[in-house]
């Protein structure tokens, strides 16, 4: 049976290339479709259209209002092919139907947030006195550079499309090698928004070749990055060059704290969400728990069961725990693994991949006695595996989760409002879940400190990164 081959799309065609990529489904490794894979060449092509579209009236001159058409339009059409999108992206990417269809939900809430943002970017007037009038405005910066990982690829793209276009700048999207096929299903949808010509591109090329070209392009006027730290280090140096400002939205190591008065099912709903959804490959995984030393033990137990617990399966049959992206990730989660057991960590759950299934799949694993100086305990492991370890005072429960080179959350458990508030005004963090990992949503800022990355994504704070100011200072003559 021949399977299905997806295209770039590039100055508003659809193009093939020489070379492609095969998809495989994490799920059993079996290819899903070929990908037309962008060369630098097409990488060149996207460029220049996205800069005519940036350069010319259609898209930024145009009244705000028709940006908020156009915006609500691409929310509409991806609504419509959500399910269809949902089926691809489950089988390029191994996670559950269910959430690949919430995928394409949240690509569409971002349109929607946005289109209601579109014709509210409004500056300010700065009084100078007598003889004098200024005003700001905000002006889109122009083609704007997204590179999205395969982790939560439609989405994701979507947080970074959406304000994007809000603010008037055209996109060239570097879409991930390992799963390009939901973003091609959203860009159909684009298309049918009837948006000017060159307004998106979206190109499917390797990171090191031509993602790495897109980043060093003097066309490129800011950057929006989502992926890992090396990555991200390597598109800033090539950001310095050219003095472009970026978002980097980068890895972490996040830390839930748990007091001893912490609802025990609230906590386990959030560890069962926090560190399993999408098989651990979240930014913002709850990859660490500290735990009172009093409930320590409990929690472990319960934590163990917890993960012991879990359907593992294919995400097309919903399954609690899905695999991860490709035999190489799973590799390296694998490895890692050992190296805790080596270093000292007890293993509670897993530890392993599931030798019974074809695919990629790593047991739900949990480690306790962990120490915070383990790698496990520093390094982001990307995969279902969360690393226990105990505190016995708030001081060092704050020092720990403190004590990595990322920030990306963190969250804190436990019916007391004062040490939730004095917790999370010490917790260095971009965002602190209290009672609920994952709390907040599309309307709330989002982004790291240190290792972590800069710049906001989400909220109304994001489309500011979009935008550049703009003074205007008039001389009046006669006052
Ligand atoms: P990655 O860094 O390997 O790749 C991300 C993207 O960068 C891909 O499109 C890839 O092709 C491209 N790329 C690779 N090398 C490049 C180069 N030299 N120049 C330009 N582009 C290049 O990351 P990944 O494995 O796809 O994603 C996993 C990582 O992303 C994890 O570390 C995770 O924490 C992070 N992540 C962060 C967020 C966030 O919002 N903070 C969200 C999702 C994922």
């Amino acid at each position: 049976m021949s399977i299905q081959h997806w295209l770039n799309h590039i100055d508003g065609q659809w193009v093939d290339s020489d070379q492609h990529l095969t998809i495989l489904n994490p799920a059993s490794n079996q290819p899903v479709a070929t990908m037309a894979q962008a060369s630098v060449a097409d990488a060149e092509l996207a460029l220049q259209a996205a800069r005519r579209c940036a350069d010319s009236a259609a898209l930024t001159r145009v009244r705000p209002a028709q940006r908020v058409s156009w915006l609500l339009e691409i929310a509409r059409q991806i609504r419509l092919v959500a399910d269809q999108g949902a089926e691809i992206l489950c089988a390029e990417n191994g996670k559950t139907l269910r959430d690949a269809r919430d995928e394409f939900t949240e690509a569409a809430r971002y349109f929607e947030y946005y289109a209601g943002m579109a014709d509210k970017i409004e500056g300010i007037s700065v009084p100078l006195g007598n003889g004098y009038m200024d005003f700001t405005l905000y002006e889109p910066m122009g083609v704007s550079l997204q590179i999205v990982p395969w982790n939560f690829p439609v989405s994701i793209c979507a947080r970074s499309l959406a304000p994007a276009l809000a603010a008037g700048n055209a996109v060239v999207i570097k879409s991930p090698e390992l799963s390009p096929l939901g973003l091609c299903v959203l860009m159909q949808a684009i298309e049918r928004a009837g948006l000017p010509q060159g307004a998106v591109n979206l190109l499917c090329g390797r990171g090191r070749e031509v993602g790495a070209f897109l980043a060093a392009h003097k066309s490129v006027d800011q950057i929006v990055f989502t992926g890992s730290v090396p990555t991200g280090q390597s598109i800033l140096r090539a950001a310095a060059e050219n003095a472009v400002p970026s978002v980097m939205e980068l890895g972490g190591k996040s830390a839930a704290l748990v007091f001893a008065d912490a609802d025990r099912e609230q906590l386990l709903a959030s560890v069962r969400n926090g560190i399993f959804f999408n098989a651990g490959q979240v930014c913002s995984a709850m990859s660490r728990l500290l735990v009172e030393r009093s409930i320590y033990d409990e929690v472990i137990e319960q934590v163990g069961a917890l993960a012991r617990g879990l359907n593992i399966g294919p995400g097309s049959e919903n399954a609690e725990l899905t695999p991860v992206i490709s035999a190489a990730q799973l590799q390296g989660i694998q490895a890692m693994c050992q190296r805790a057991q080596q270093a000292g960590a007890r293993v509670v759950a897993g530890g392993d991949a599931v030798s019974s299934l074809a695919g990629n799949f790593m047991q739900p694993t949990v480690f306790c006695d962990v120490t915070a100086d383990m790698e496990i305990a520093q390094s982001e492991v990307f995969g279902p595996v969360l690393a226990i370890l105990p505190f016995d005072t708030e001081e060092e429960a704050i020092s720990l989760a403190n004590g990595t080179d990322f920030g990306l959350v963190a969250g804190v458990f436990t019916q007391n409002l004062n040490l939730a508030l004095r917790c999370s005004r010490r917790l260095r963090a971009g965002q602190v879940y209290v009672n609920e990992w994952f709390a907040g949503g599309i309307e709330t800022p989002f982004g790291g400190v240190g290792l972590s990355g800069y710049g906001r994504e989400k909220g109304q704070e994001a489309l500011y990164s979009y935008v550049r100011t703009k003074n205007l200072a008039l001389r009046i003559q006669g006052e």
